[in-house]
């Protein structure tokens, strides 16, 4: 689990790496911001990328 900063809403959020997949190539996913449904970065990956809020707790 890592933490991105989106830069469209300027929010941060945890990502995270599904990879348990049969077959798979390795190409670009985009992880998709959850605040704003925009893509905020995309990287290499063997499976795809699910993103959660993080919830602030002040
Ligand atoms: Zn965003």
């Amino acid at each position: 689990m890592e933490k991105i900063v989106c830069p469209h809403c300027g929010k941060k959020f945890r990502y995270e790496e599904i990879t348990n997949i049969v077959s798979h190539t390795d190409k670009e996913m985009a992880i998709v911001c959850p605040y704003c449904d925009l893509i905020a970065e995309k990287r290499l990956s063997h499976g795809y990328f699910v993103s959660t809020k993080i919830i602030e707790q002040k």
